[in-house]
C-alpha cells in the first residue's frame, strides 16, 4: 500500500528511485534525518540518522553514535527515542509517532520501537547484511509482538546510500594512507 493511501491530505511528492508517492512532510523529515547522518559521519561516526515525529513536530533526534558516547547501544534510533522520552519526562511516548532513520534497522532498534510503540516507521537504504525489516527477517511483521509497526521504505534511499558509500571511501583512504 502506497504511504500516499495513509496520508492522503498531504501533498505528494514522487520519490524517482523508488516511484513510491511520499507527502511532502515525509520528505522533509527525512532530509532532516539524513542532515544528522551527515553529523554522525563528521564526528567519524557510521552515519546513519533518526528523527522521532509527533504531530508534524520533531520530540527526539539523534545519529549513530557508539564510539563518541562509548556505548554499543548507541544507533540513531535508540538515542532519538531517549532524547524524546527525556524531553517529554515520561517512558511513555505520545500515539501516532513516526520514526525516520536513514537506514534499515537492526535487531536491538526493531526491538526498542516496539517497545516505544512507534506507530510508523520509514526508513531510506536498505541493509542487506543485518537489516531486520526485509532484508535478513521482517520482525516487525511477526505475529507474536503485541504492538504491529506500520512500515515504509526506500525514501531517499539512493542519498543515504551515497552519504554512506562516500563515508566508507573516505575511511578507506584515511586507512591507506595511515598504513604507508
Ligand atoms: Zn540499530
Amino acid at each position: 500500500m502506497k504511504p500516499s493511501q495513509f496520508f492522503n491530505h498531504h501533498p505528494v511528492i514522487e520519490d524517482i528511485q523508488t516511484s513510491i508517492f511520499w507527502s511532502t512532510e515525509d520528505v522533509k523529515w527525512m532530509q532532516e534525518a539524513l542532515k544528522l547522518a551527515k553529523q554522525g559521519a563528521e564526528h567519524g561516526e557510521v552515519p546513519v540518522g533518526a528523527i522521532l515525529v509527533h504531530g508534524q513536530q520533531v520530540i527526539g533526534q539523534g545519529f549513530n553514535e557508539p564510539i563518541g558516547r562509548h556505548d554499543a547501544t548507541a544507533h540513531a534510533e535508540i538515542i532519538a527515542l531517549r532524547d524524546a522520552c527525556t524531553r517529554l519526562n515520561n517512558y511513555r511516548l505520545p500515539l501516532q509517532t513516526t520514526l525516520y532513520v536513514t537506514l534499515e534497522p537492526c535487531t536491538m532498534c526493531v526491538g526498542a520501537l516496539i517497545h516505544a510503540r512507534v506507530e510508523r516507521l520509514v526508513y531510506a537504504a536498505s541493509e542487506p547484511r543485518a537489516g531486520m525489516v526485509g532484508s535478513q527477517m521482517n520482525l516487525p511483521m511477526q505475529p507474536f509482538y503485541n504492538h504491529s509497526i506500520q512500515v515504509n521504505r526506500g525514501l531517499c534511499s539512493e542519498h543515504s546510500s551515497q552519504i554512506l558509500k562516500s563515508f566508507f571511501r573516505e575511511r578507506r583512504k584515511l586507512a591507506k594512507m595511515k598504513s604507508k
